[in-house]
């Protein structure tokens, strides 16, 4: 094997801050182009349009019960014993269009969604009518053409008005916004048959190492298996990107700049890496970045995952972002939650990256070296709030290399770099993983 030295890096420099390497790498992105694809596929996608409705919903006035519509003032005199006799002069199902107004003391037979006819003002349940009850003694049954009110309802009783939902001209759904199925829905109700998206930015991941094999592969002495590239695809559909894995680049500068220029190939927007960012004599993935491109190679104070490699490579006459994650397994997931994930968001045309954050009650005395520190925690709901654990029973669940520790948690407990110790008792912020 072909050595080269380590570049030299500047270990004695002060760490950088988690947020400024964040801002560094996020200021260097753009979001990636638009399409247009049929409402039926844009679960997940991102907006890249806002969509203003050009209709009222809903378009009409409807019934909100099954009922009888009637003139609210007709009912006034209603009681159980002295029930209000109307006649009932239309029966309208829902879908249907009446065309004649309703008379006074006349009463429509109305199914729910259905229009509420010109002369009607309110609904009144079948459950307050002799559609289900029975008259009182001493009075007539109703013939089959009349119902018995027993009781008064008002003006817009049981009627939803035009416009309840969505007024005409109103924006429904802003650009930037990752679509659930309640914004399809909504999507839908204007219309929208077809949305103006972001692509779902290309990723490249690239595992690096001479003791990596494939996953299917025997493990000989001194091997181990490639689980990031594995975990990093995953986390990059999670979040809305395409991954393009590229296996594994042994440590030396031609298979890795092989590698590497190969997935270029692909059309990529974001190159991702894992391991060979530290010091150690066979670290070059930042040393075939910066032949690449323009690579900056930082320490930042977070933990784990302190060294952290950044910069973009040059291709054709396009720029592409690079980070590059560190390797152990642990490290390497809270590197990509950190750091990758919003730059993924940010390229996928997402206007926000905060994680999902609870306040919760620390269940141990926990100690921080100045670094900002994502503990692997155990959140529970309990009585008196959220309380989480960063000790599993029975389970290691703090070390970098432990990747089961992210299986037993469920969130990651912040702890600030400028934090020393914590005792038990304390407020703590957890990012909820999912
Ligand atoms: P490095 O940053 O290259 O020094 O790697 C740090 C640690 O992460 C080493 O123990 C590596 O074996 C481990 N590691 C590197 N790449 C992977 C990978 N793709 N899957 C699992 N572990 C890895
Ligand atoms: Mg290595």
């Amino acid at each position: 094997m072909v050595y080269y030295p380590a570049m030299k890096t500047h270990s004695t420099t002060a760490l950088m801050p988690v947020e400024q390497a964040l801002k560094k790498i996020l200021e260097k992105l753009q979001s990636v182009e638009r399409e247009t694809i049929p409402l039926v596929a844009g679960y997940g996608r991102v907006l890249a349009r806002a969509v203003t409705s050009e209709i009222n919903v809903p378009p009409f006035v409807n019934s909100a019960m099954d009922g009888y519509a009637v003139a609210a003032d007709d009912t006034a005199p209603a009681t159980p014993e002295r029930p209000v006799r109307l006649k009932i002069t239309a029966n309208i199902p829902a879908g249907e269009s009446p065309s004649l107004a309703l008379a006074p003391g006349a009463a429509a037979r109305i199914m729910t969604g259905a229009p509420v006819p010109p002369g009607a003002d309110a609904v009144v349940r079948f459950e307050d009518t002799s559609e289900l009850l029975a008259p009182p003694v001493g009075t007539a049954a109703p013939a089959d053409d009349e119902v018995l009110i027993y009781h008064p309802v008002k003006a817009t009783d049981n009627v939803r008005p035009i416009g309840e939902d969505i007024r005409q001209g109103q924006t429904v759904l802003a650009a930037g916004r990752r679509l659930r199925p309640q914004d399809i829905g909504v999507l839908a109700a204007v219309g929208q048959a077809e949305i103006e998206v972001y692509r779902r930015p290309r990723v490249a991941i690239l595992a690096t190492g001479d003791e990596l094999v494939e996953i299917d592969q025997p493990i000989e002495p001194g091997k181990i298996r490639n689980s990031n590239e594995y975990t990093h695809a995953a986390a990059v559909q999670k979040y809305g990107g395409e991954p393009v894995m590229l296996g594994i680049a042994r440590d030396t500068m031609q298979d890795l700049t092989a590698k590497i220029r190969g997935g270029l190939e692909q059309g990529v927007d974001l190159f991702l890496t894992s391991a060979g960012v530290s010091v150690g004599d066979f670290d070059m993935v930042k040393n075939v970045l910066a032949a690449e491109g323009e690579m900056q190679f930082w320490q930042v104070a977070i933990k784990p995952g302190k060294p952290l490699a950044f910069g973009m490579l040059r291709h054709k006459n396009r720029a592409v972002p690079l980070i590059g994650l560190p390797g152990n397994p642990v490290a390497s997931m809270v590197a990509f939650e950190v750091f990758a994930r919003p730059a993924l968001l940010k390229l996928g045309g997402q206007d926000h990256y905060e994680k999902t954050r609870v306040i919760a009650t620390l269940a141990e005395d926990v100690k921080n070296s100045g670094r900002r520190h994502f503990m692997r925690g155990l959140v529970q709901l309990e009585a008196d709030g959220y309380r989480v654990t960063t000790r599993g029973s029975g389970v290691q669940v703090q070390g970098s290399g432990i990747l089961t520790s992210m299986v037993w948690a469920n969130g990651l407990v912040v702890i600030p770099e400028k934090t020393t110790e914590l005792p038990a008792g304390s407020s703590v912020e957890v990012w909820i993983l999912d």
